[in-house]
This record gives structure tokens, sequence and C-alpha cells, in this order.
């Protein structure tokens, strides 16, 4: 098994996201970006819905940050995944323990965008992070509506453009729970309000929302 994992890295190699140079396997970005991305772990409160939640960001979403979630999401760079979950798992254990959540969850993306991706960005990224911290995870939500980019839209459009997209899955059972939400981006925090209303609403007793990077919302 190490021989064919030794082989796998020699053609495969495990590359920082956040520059592309080749890392050791188990690292989850290189020695330059620690020293150039400096972690955040930042706290920001919002109130959506009259629904008041925390989000806890590793880092702020600019420079290679940026770079890499878009190549991330845009080009096919899902393997990013592990590292980025890697990352999570290093801001969210400066605040919380991994017994302190019932479940782990995502912020789902339509079908028409799960089709032309052909992957869930957040999906994956919470199973990456579910899958080290044994936090079990579960897809209670699902987008109900294709509606725009919130990247395209100003700071008015975002907060009607998310209104009632999302929904709970049939099989999702909340009553008394506390659940993580996971997304790849913050910025406005209206998507992850109208989950986190949505879970609520569902019986979540608490829930907490986790991204890789924070970024502040600008008129377009
Ligand atoms: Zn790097």
């Amino acid at each position: 098994m190490k021989i064919f994992f030794d082989f796998f890295q020699i053609f495969f190699p495990t590359r920082c996201p956040y520059c592309e140079k080749i890392i050791i396997s188990d690292r989850n970005m290189c020695n330059v970006c620690v020293e150039k991305i400096l972690s955040k772990d930042l706290i920001r409160g919002f109130k959506i819905r009259n629904c008041n939640f925390l989000c806890l960001s590793s880092f702020l979403y600019n420079n290679r940050v940026k770079e890499a979630v878009w190549r991330y999401k845009f080009s096919g760079k899902k393997d990013y995944a592990k590292s980025f979950a890697k990352n999570l798992i290093v801001s969210f254990s400066t605040k919380f323990s991994f017994s302190d959540f019932d479940f782990v969850t995502n912020v789902p993306i339509s079908k028409k965008r799960l089709k032309e991706r052909g992957y869930d960005q957040a999906k994956i990224l919470a199973q990456e992070f579910s899958a080290i911290t044994q936090i079990r995870y579960k897809d209670f939500l699902k987008k109900d509506i294709d509606n725009m980019p919130q990247h395209t839209l100003n700071v008015t459009e975002r907060k009607t453009n998310t209104r009632d997209v999302y929904s709970l899955k049939t099989s999702a059972i909340l009553n008394g729970r506390k659940i993580l939400i996971v997304d790849d981006v913050v910025t406005s925090g209206n998507t992850f309000g109208e989950c986190v209303f949505v879970l609520k609403k569902g019986g979540a007793s608490f829930v907490f929302a986790l991204s890789l990077a924070s970024a502040r919302c600008v008129e377009v």
C-alpha cells in the first residue's frame, strides 16, 4: 500500500492550494504561504431575518486565498478541499471542541449549478471536515431556486436574492441538534443567514457558521 501511495505522490503530488507548489502530503499549505497568509480566525456576527448567528473564517478573502478559492470553484481543483478543511479545523479548534456539535452540513448549490460544475464545493469541504473531526456529516438543506450569484449583486440585491431559495430535505431531523454549517466564503452573510433561518425553523437548537474566507461586501 505504501509503495502505491509513493507512486501516487510522484505522479499526483500534493500541492499547496494557495500557490500550487509541491508540498509534503500531510501539510495543508507551504511555508511561504503560512508566512504570507496570516490566519485571521475572524468572527463576524450577523442578523438575517431576525436570526442572530456567528461565523468564523480562517482567512480574509484576498490575494492568494481568493485565487485559490476561484481555482477550487471554477477550475476543477476540488482536491484542495482536504487542505482547506485542515485550515478550517485549525481555526475551529481555537474556539470549540469537536464534541460541541452533533452534525456538520453545508450551504448547498442548485441542481443546475451542480450539473455545470460537476461538484458541490461546500459539500466536499464539509465532508472533508467531517472525515477528520468525526463530527457526522449530513446534507440537511437543498437549494430550490437557481438565483443570481451573490458576488454579481450589490448590498441591497443580495438581501432579496437569497430569500426563500433554501429548504430542508424531507429526511432532515433536527430537533435540538447543534449544527455547524460550512461554506467557502462569507460576504454579506445573507446566504448563511437564510440557511441558519431554515435550520433553526426546522428545530436546530444552535447553528454556527464556518467559512474558509471572509470578504467585505462592496457596491457593484
Ligand atoms: Zn503556498
